[in-house]
């Protein structure tokens, strides 16, 4: 059979059934337990989908015809599909998915080795487009289709590691999309990916990062969720911020600050910022004695990024000016990493993930 056909009646079965990934082993033993069968199949399941990664009920050889019949009526068991594949000179490999193969739906994740081979981190999507609109992202030029499913977030891991043939370390969830806005779906995967019965990974190796989204991140801390917190700062100023962010309208940097200050105080863990470099916009001297007071504040650690993609006659800092805004910023005593870009060729790097490259 091939390919697409399989696809499409894939989609076809879907109708009023209940995607089998992306469920926690509790629902699964409650909807197991409903369908009248012992719970432990409920772990059989759970574990062929995260420990095996079985990609269809086929390959689960301990369950039975008859219960086959029965789980295939209640869930689809749906696997996102890659739509294309691309690999960077720097061994960042970029995939561009689809949840419904052909519907133009698509959103990326990208595979990022560290040069030394330490470190493999995969950045993946919360959603198809975004709706914030910040003006150096590229994701943002894309129209808006929706929050992925927790399956679907989860899924992006699963195949990108299949592909590559190795594990990742860490997973950013810094792709397309704003996480807090698809707060369930995200969160749901994330303890997927943390759950040692699942996937496994340490909660200190995930990464959720916004923009400034601040209802999302009191939930954060409210709910004590135990992933590190990124937040895309961008500026230091509000007004600044403003220009360069719609989100300021909504969430002002003053209370954005005192967010990330409780979320330090609260789940005493620090937090990172992420600074888009853009000469002419947010790299003056002033800039930085700005942000220098910022992360005087509180416990946090900076991430630069050079401006990637090239909008509004904005450029990429030149290496000068880069040592310079970092030297400016060496009074925050705070550690400041300057993220190297990765992928850049493969339009796989920051704010370059728009789909069509
Ligand atoms: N919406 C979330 C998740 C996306 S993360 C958030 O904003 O945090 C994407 C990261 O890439 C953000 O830190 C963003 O500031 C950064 N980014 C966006 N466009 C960029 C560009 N053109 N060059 C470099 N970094 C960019």
């Amino acid at each position: 059979m091939n390919e697409t056909l399989s696809n499409s009646e894939l989609q076809e079965n879907r109708a009023g059934k209940i995607p089998v990934k992306g469920q926690t082993l509790e629902e699964l033993t409650r909807i197991i337990s409903e369908l009248g069968e012992k719970p432990f199949r409920a772990k059989q399941i759970y574990n062929g989908l995260y420990t095996n990664r079985y990609e269809s009920w086929e390959e689960f050889s301990t369950i039975g015809k008859d219960l086959k019949d029965k789980l295939k009526e209640k869930f689809y068991f749906s696997s996102i599909s890659v739509a294309k594949h691309l690999k960077s000179i720097d061994g960042t490999q970029k995939f561009t998915f689809e949840s419904v193969p052909g519907s133009g739906k698509e959103f990326e994740s990208v595979w990022i080795p560290s040069g030394d081979g330490g470190r493999k981190t995969i950045c993946i999507s919360s959603q198809v487009g975004c709706t914030l609109n910040c003006k150096f992202c590229a994701t943002a030029k894309l129209p808006y289709q929706g929050n992925l499913k927790a399956g679907e977030i989860i899924d992006q891991i699963l195949q990108v590691e299949k592909i590559v043939g190795d594990r990742a370390t860490n997973i950013v969830f810094m792709g397309m999309g704003e996480p807090m806005h698809n707060y369930f779906n995200v969160m749901r995967a994330a303890e997927l990916l943390h759950d040692g019965e699942a996937l496994g990974m340490g909660a200190k190796r995930i990464t959720i990062s916004t923009s400034g989204v601040v209802n999302g991140i009191r939930r954060f801390i409210e709910n004590k969720e135990p992933y590190n917190l990124a937040i895309s700062l961008n500026h230091p100023d509000p007004n600044g911020r403003k220009e360069i962010m719609d989100i300021e309208e909504k969430f002002a940097l003053p209370e954005l600050l005192d967010a990330a200050l409780e979320y330090t105080k609260v789940l005493k863990r620090r937090i990172t910022f992420e600074y888009v470099m853009i000469p002419g916009v947010n790299m003056s001297g002033e800039d930085a004695k700005k942000l220098v007071k910022i992360a005087r504040r509180l416990d946090c650690k900076i991430n630069v990024i050079p401006l990637n993609t090239e909008f509004y006659g904005w450029r990429r800092p030149t290496d000068q000016e880069i040592d310079e805004f970092l030297r400016h910023l060496e009074p925050a005593g705070v550690p400041i990493l300057n993220r190297r870009s990765p992928g850049k060729d493969i339009n796989g790097a920051c704010g370059m993930l728009a789909a069509k490259s």
